[in-house]
């Protein structure tokens, strides 16, 4: 098994010295390899020992009291109280560690039985690198196996502090950069330099790469758009700024989930405007096979105008 963490770009792929990287946020003298800005690699092992919420999955740099995450009204601490576990606590579990593709070059990535908030994370096979999407708090060398063997990870990127998780550890275990939108930069607990913010509406991570920002759920709240995903008409993976929902013919735009707080109407035009500049087919939501396969856009546009018609009318 090779858990090196060095990036392995798929054979052929080009791998451009990318403008974006240079002159985006990546300011610390970091080696630039690629469309990516790649940190030398490291060994560290995982920080098995440090506290992991156990009802939100984020792992905090030292113990602490509260959650600020579950604290917040878009999350929740459970009735049964705080309590902590750690990534060594987890090891020791039953959990079973999941690699399956869920689309064209697009791989759904996590364990079963579900932890914490229960997303999986994406492995987004683009021609530029592989990018992790989202993020997931088990991590083993059984995971990083199978993502070897996938072509391993060359960058990481988060939809929103949710899913920050053991984000840092992944990160150090790849030896990859790992993109923030500095809006949430808040929301860190376990700060590093791996960590990369970035500003403004949208940040080309490579050629054939874009984040963005929509700022739906959290302000920021971002998606991935993958120019050459579903064959070429593109693919948008969302986390749940943009949320699969059991009709296929909507997504939801929502402040709180568990709480049920809809997000404000103003950001959802914003949102829809902002989308509506991106060419996809495919979307990608938060959870296992939560999928929009063909349509996708009009999908999208569709439950934007009949959100603001049912909320502003
Ligand atoms: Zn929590």
């Amino acid at each position: 098994m090779t858990t090196d963490g060095a990036p392995r770009p798929l054979p052929g792929a080009p791998f451009g010295v990318s403008d974006a990287c240079a002159s985006g946020p990546v300011s610390d003298g970091a080696p630039i390899v690629g469309g990516f800005c790649t940190l030398e690699r490291v060994t560290t092992e995982p920080a098995l020992d440090l506290p992991v919420c156990l009802a939100c999955g984020t792992q905090y740099a030292a113990p602490r009291a509260d959650c600020p995450i579950c604290e917040d009204e878009r999350q929740y601490v459970p009735r049964s109280g705080q309590q902590w576990t750690s990534l060594r606590e987890l090891r020791a579990g039953d959990y079973t560690v999941a690699v399956e593709q869920e689309g064209p070059g697009v791989y759904g990535v996590g364990t079963r039985e579900r932890f914490a908030i229960g997303q999986r994370a994406l492995l987004v096979r683009a021609a530029s690198g592989n990018v992790l999407w989202d993020c997931v708090t088990y991590l083993d060398d059984r995971l990083v196996e199978h993502l070897v063997d996938l072509g391993g990870i060359t960058a990481i990127a988060i939809s929103h502090p949710h899913y920050y998780t053991t984000m840092v550890d992944w990160a150090d275990t790849f030896g990859v950069p790992l993109y923030l939108h500095e809006r949430d930069r808040q929301w860190v607990g376990r700060p590093s330099e791996r960590i990369r913010f970035w500003s403004g509406d949208t940040f080309a991570l490579a050629e054939d790469l874009t984040l963005v920002n929509p700022g739906v759920h959290f302000a920021g709240g971002t998606v991935l758009h993958w120019r050459d995903g579903a064959g070429g008409k593109g693919a948008l993976c969302t986390g749940d700024i943009v949320q699969v929902v059991p009709n296929r013919e909507l997504v939801a735009f929502m402040y709180s989930y568990p709480n049920f707080l809809p997000e404000r109407p103003s950001v959802v035009r914003r949102a829809a405007d902002m989308l509506a500049g991106l060419a996809f087919d495919d979307l990608y939501g938060a959870w296992w096979n939560a999928t929009i396969i063909g349509g996708a856009e009009r999908v999208v546009q569709h439950a934007a105008k009949r959100y603001l018609e049912l909320t502003v009318g």
